[in-house]
């Protein structure tokens, strides 16, 4: 929070006292009164931000992730080993977060994220402070329908928090930052694709248990100040059949009793080898999403996070989603080339002729962690300067 500035406590606690050591009554009343209205001000600066971004034709975010800075991961990788440890390694991450804001607002972007610097994978991050799970023993799994192989953990105990998981990204991402701000965390069906089951014996109710604990940590997030959490969920566009029975439910357990806005982001994947293989036996079309929108469009989720750019995805299905925001994605993380501003303005008069223009939220295809820096510095001004150039042309 931007507080009085620097060294006017000094000055305050001769005001108060004066030379003498004396308190003044006078000048107290004057400290309170000043300090009063810099709060009002800080209040009123966030209040008149998060109506703006809720407003504003086109206001931009991105899907979660930005590449991390080599002082803190090894960069271009999607499972980066940290560079230190301990005390180090949390002013590394702290210090990641707040950098990854200030290039968002420097971008143009409206609805920030912390960039998830501070966690290694976005499933993983989330597992880690989760009891009941062996790490130390993983298994072999098929993951996404036996799409590929990975060594995965079990869960041999009841599912617990061991406490919070995200609260020092959220607090730091909260402190440094007037804009509206989005926390990103894995759905239950994309956990439970990732991690094998030696306890329950019903990977649904185990789904379930996974909903409970998100839920948990999602409404801690909210009283932490974020204002849009997004679930996670490139499983949907797999088990569709799954989504309809149970997977859409255990999204919503998670998001239960939540105020602040929701989100549900899908995709094809990136990154890894098995997905991109995987995406060439699709063909020209895929029409994945025509099974589940309808099935999102029902629930009390209300955006919808895709890609869109240099997508194979029929913007027309888009139009099932009736209702809800549509953050789209108008830049592609596959590619290296850079979007120019009229690039993103395609794709966003595109994506308006199945979207009310309101209900279109400018963002990224996917993370980007694993993307050269520059090259995603770069994606990022130019989702800022295309989304304000939409404005001007389409507004
Ligand atoms: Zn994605």
């Amino acid at each position: 929070m931007p507080g009085p500035v620097p060294g006017i406590h000094v000055v305050f606690g001769v005001l108060l006292k004066g030379v003498d050591g004396r308190v003044k009554p006078a000048m107290t009343t004057f400290v309170v009164l000043y300090l009063a209205h810099e709060t009002w001000q800080y209040t009123a600066q966030q209040a008149t931000n998060f109506e703006d971004a809720l407003q504003m034709l086109f206001p931009t975010t991105i899907a979660g992730s930005l590449p991390k800075p080599e002082w803190l991961a090894e960069p271009n990788k999607l499972w980066a080993p940290w560079k230190s440890q301990g005390d180090e390694l949390a002013r590394a991450k702290r210090d990641a977060t707040v950098l990854a804001i200030k290039l968002q607002e420097d971008a143009g972007i409206d609805i920030v994220t912390e960039g998830e610097q501070a966690r290694q994978h976005f499933v993983h991050g989330f597992l880690e402070k989760v009891d009941g799970i062996d790490f130390a023993h993983k298994v072999e799994m098929g993951i996404r329908k036996d799409r590929y192989k990975a060594m995965v953990p079990q869960v041999v105990a009841p599912l617990r928090l061991k406490g919070r998981v995200h609260a020092d990204e959220a607090r730091v991402a909260r402190t440094h930052t007037t804009h509206q701000l989005k926390f990103t965390m894995p759905g239950p069906m994309t956990i439970i694709d990732t991690i094998a089951d030696q306890y329950y014996g019903d990977r649904v109710k185990m789904a379930f248990a996974f909903a409970e604990l998100l839920n948990e940590e999602a409404k801690a997030l909210q009283a932490d100040g974020i204002d849009l959490i997004q679930f996670d969920e490139p499983a949907f566009n797999v088990y569709m059949d799954e989504v309809n029975d149970w997977g859409i439910k255990a999204l919503v357990r998670a998001a239960e009793g939540l105020t602040c806005a929701t989100a549900v982001h899908i995709c094809y994947g990136y990154g890894i080898k098995a997905n991109t293989d995987w995406k060439e036996t699709l063909g020209g079309e895929w029409r994945q999403y025509e099974d589940i929108f309808p099935v999102i469009a029902k629930s009390p989720i209300q955006q919808v996070a895709i890609e869109c750019r240099n997508s194979k995805v029929p913007l027309e299905l888009l139009s099932l989603l009736k209702g809800k925001k549509v953050q789209a994605g108008v830049i592609d993380v596959a590619s290296d080339t850079v979007e120019t501003a009229e690039d993103v303005v395609k794709v966003i008069e595109a994506v308006s002729q199945h979207v009310p223009r309101s209900d279109i939220i400018p963002t990224t295809n996917c993370g980007m962690a694993p993307m050269r820096r520059d090259i995603a510095e770069a994606k990022l001004m130019a989702l800022g300067a295309g989304a304000k150039l939409a404005r001007e042309k389409l507004g």
